[in-house]
């Protein structure tokens, strides 16, 4: 009997998988098209001669976690135990699936805020335990209300994330204000954070849970070099927890991969003291709003985008038919491909919107806007 009897394919899969069928402009799964850092790639041809190919310390090549605990007091001001309190992983995905696997035992509850990112609720129900689905706000916003309803003494992790991914909507100070309290009042609740869009924030900076000093001891981050570096398929993250959950989770990472590949973690720790991470905010500002303007000219209505590279847009002045099915024909009758939003919600909510990934070259940006003219 399947242990995981509703999972199917990923909707990102099928997609980039329909896009290429239909030769059509991918903007469907989250990667950028554009060429890499010539200083990172230059980092990777050297070491492949040098004798960086064998395992390293289970929790990370030492040199990369000093620099991530660097990177982490600079851009959040707050220091952490290098040793103990971090961890490369492979993808915030692993660092995701150990957290989960290592503090949820069968029978708790998990909140996750709908709509969400689709690798949270497989390691719950692996753990035997029970994802409780919370809708966000009609803008997005965390509804608390709803939030405090649904959290009990059972409730072990509540998961965020901030940037969101698909709406890209970012959390404001209150919203941890509210946060710090639900965790005051349940002492057995540790929040799960995923902040792998921590640097592609617009007009208003990022706020981690680092910036929280009531919610360190509670609390874990999850954040993707893939992200921060345009380097997706290196899938090579970290994350950041208080030494009891670290030890934890670390049990966990140690017999999932032991260790993460050597070389990325040498490149990306000399890379580290070259690349200004600081700057990604407004490479992909630029991004957005060249978006923006070229879809303005199409009949999609934009939904605000304060940070990652995804820009939600509704078509309801265009087709009354479900995402899924507009979402195909506009892979096989204009040419880009897209993600439904209702793909992004455990029962399938209903939605005329969908979502693109705006990490492209101008020129591949405006031959899809050119497309959805047609629309
Ligand atoms: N969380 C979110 C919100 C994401 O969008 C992604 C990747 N698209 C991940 C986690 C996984 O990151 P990684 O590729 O580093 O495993
Ligand atoms: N995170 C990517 C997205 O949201 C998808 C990654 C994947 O395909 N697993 O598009």
């Amino acid at each position: 009997m399947s242990k995981l009897p509703n999972v199917g394919t990923s909707i990102f899969t099928m997609m980039s998988q329909m896009a290429n069928e239909c030769n059509a402009i991918n903007l469907s799964q989250g990667f950028p098209n554009f060429p890499v850092d010539k200083r990172l790639t230059d980092i990777v041809a050297r070491l492949a001669s040098e004798n960086v190919h064998q395992y390293t310390p289970m929790s990370g090549f030492p040199p990369l976690l000093e620099k991530i605990a660097k990177l982490t007091q600079h851009s959040y001001q707050r220091v952490v135990k290098t040793k103990d309190e971090i961890l490369i992983t492979a993808g915030a995905t692993e660092g995701i699936f150990a957290t989960i696997q290592a503090l949820v035992n069968a029978n708790n509850e998990v909140i996750i805020l709908d709509p969400s990112y689709d690798c949270y609720e497989a390691p719950i129900l692996l753990s035997n335990a029970k994802p409780i689905r919370v809708a966000l706000n009609n803008d997005f916003t965390p509804n608390w209300k709803k939030i405090k309803e649904a959290t009990n003494e059972n409730t072990k992790l509540i998961i965020i994330n901030n940037p969101h991914n698909p709406t890209g909507k970012t959390w404001t100070k209150n919203d941890f204000v509210q946060l710090e309290k639900l965790v005051d009042s349940f002492p057995n609740l540790i929040v799960l954070s995923d902040e792998v869009y921590e640097y592609i924030t617009f007009e208003e900076a990022h706020i981690s849970i680092h910036h929280r000093p009531k919610l360190w001891n509670r609390s874990i981050s999850v954040s993707s070099f893939g992200k921060s570096f345009h380097i997706t398929g290196w899938k090579i993250g970290y994350v950041i927890a208080p030494e009891y959950l670290m030890t934890e989770i670390k049990k966990v990472h140690q017999f999932l991969v032991f260790s993460v590949n050597s070389i990325s973690q040498v490149a990306i720790s000399e890379y580290l003291d070259i690349v200004d991470v600081q700057s990604l905010g407004s490479f992909y500002q630029q991004k957005r709003d060249f978006f923006r303007n070229l879809l303005k000219e199409t009949k999609l209505e934009l939904l605000p985008c304060e940070g990652t590279y995804f820009q939600v847009a509704s078509y309801a002045n265009i087709s009354n038919k479900d995402d899924l099915t507009f979402a195909k024909q506009l892979v096989t009758e204009i040419g880009v491909a897209t993600i439904p939003i209702s793909s992004f919600y455990a029962n399938g909510t209903a939605t005329k919107c969908i979502r693109f990934c705006f990490a492209k070259d101008d020129t591949t940006l405006i031959q899809a806007a050119e497309r959805l003219m047609k629309l």
